[in-house]
């Protein structure tokens, strides 16, 4: 065994595709501590910088206080607390929906969801860029899957036209925000045409929530259509700063989910102190809208300085997901390291998380990130790129 899976990992070590873990010793605002150095943090999602906020980390402490760490049971055997229903109440309140469900991760939250409501004789219509985790829970339903081309809602049209009548049901599934080029599914769009073939519509908004819309409620609220998503999944660890995931909708989606999504009845609650530190992060995103300006006045002003260093930056010209098309996987990893050297931590994208050819550097943008720290890495990019 341990010869072939040492052959496996040689190839990718020729493939320049050989990861390894790097360990973060602090976190404060966009500063981290990683392997010893102090860098400037360009790939987390930790978009509003509240993950190392210590009104988190106090909100933690107040409730372990009163409480206790192990949920010791799944929610619906004796592992449900006030604080977990507390906190569903008002993600759905920030959301809009009647109902929301917590999950352990966005991941659990889509292998479990997208099984529960489709099956064999239904049929998935998805994004060719959704997230791994929606390819995984795709997978796992045993739904007949069609891909069309990413954000192409024609070709999507056209299948839903040559299915007619071939399915039980029809689940259309996008990500709102995607996570490599941090472009967004035309929501508006994608509502009147489920309508219209009556599909169901399961959105996503990992990268969405707390940041897009006039209230942060994320990509749905964007486009204007709250209320006409069917589902919609949002996480805790990117722009909320914790961990942790949910899915919002009818009251009776959600309480459909608690019986039927199998990452929710056959696991562990996630622990009562990470709902009570969740509750914190939201009353500071609806407190704190700076935030998420910040955010995008950032954004803008990165996009800004790669155009004028000559480098397109694909996207959205405001999106906090900013991609820097580099093509091959040796010289993404050799920028990936320069910057790095030099006190800049950003995501070098490579296969399998793109297609080959397209690797990347991806620099995700923080409300944190001070002007003299974007101009640094500006500067260095430039140097390195030369
Ligand atoms: C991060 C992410 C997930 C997974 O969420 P976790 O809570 O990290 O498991 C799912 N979908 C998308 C689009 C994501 O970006």
């Amino acid at each position: 065994m341990i010869k072939t899976l040492a052959h496996d990992l040689d190839t990718l070590s020729r493939a320049g595709l050989r990861r390894s873990l790097r360990t973060v010793e602090h976190r404060k605002g966009a500063e981290i501590v990683v392997d010893g150095k102090t860098t400037i943090d360009f790939s987390s999602n930790d978009y509003l910088g509240l993950a190392g906020d210590p009104r988190l980390a106090q909100a933690a402490a107040t409730f372990l206080d009163q409480s206790h760490v192990g949920p010791a049971a799944a929610r619906l055997i004796s592992g449900n607390y006030a604080v977990h229903t507390e906190l569903e109440a008002a993600l759905a309140r920030f959301k809009n929906t009647d109902a929301a469900l917590l999950f352990s991760s966005g991941y659990m939250a889509n292998i479990g969801a997208i099984p529960a409501l489709v099956a064999r004789r239904d049929v998935i219509y998805a994004d060719a860029l959704n997230h791994a985790s929606l390819l995984d829970a795709t997978r796992l339903s045993r739904a007949e899957v069609r891909v069309f081309p990413h954000l192409d809602l024609g070709a999507l049209r056209q299948m839903l036209i040559e299915d007619a009548g071939k399915f039980r049901r029809r689940l259309i599934v996008v990500d709102g925000v995607f996570s490599m080029d941090g472009d967004l599914f035309p929501l508006d769009q994608l509502v009147p045409l489920a309508r219209e073939f009556d599909a169901w519509t399961y959105v996503d908004d990992a990268h969405g929530t707390a940041v897009l819309g006039a209230n942060g409620r994320g990509s749905v609220e964007h486009f204007g259509m709250e209320g006409k998503i069917d589902v919609i999944m949002g996480t805790l660890g990117k722009a909320l700063g914790t961990a942790g995931a949910f899915i919002a909708g009818s009251s009776t989606l959600i309480e459909y989910l608690l019986h039927r999504a199998r990452s929710f009845v056959f696991t562990t609650s996630s622990p009562p102190v990470l709902a009570a530190i969740t509750l914190k992060s939201l009353e500071i995103v609806r407190d704190e809208p700076w935030r998420r300006e910040q955010l995008i006045a950032n954004a803008r002003y990165m996009r800004a300085g790669l155009v004028e260093m000559g480098r397109e930056a694909p996207g959205e010209p405001d999106s906090y997901i900013v991609p820097v098309m580099i093509g091959s996987v040796n010289e993404t990893v050799r920028v990936g390291t320069a910057l790095r050297e030099a006190g800049y931590l950003v995501g070098a994208v490579r296969p399998p998380t793109v297609p080959l050819g397209t690797s990347r550097l991806r620099i995700t943008m923080c409300s944190a990130h001070t002007q003299q720290q974007m101009d640094g890495l500006l500067k260095t990019l430039k140097a390195v790129l030369q």
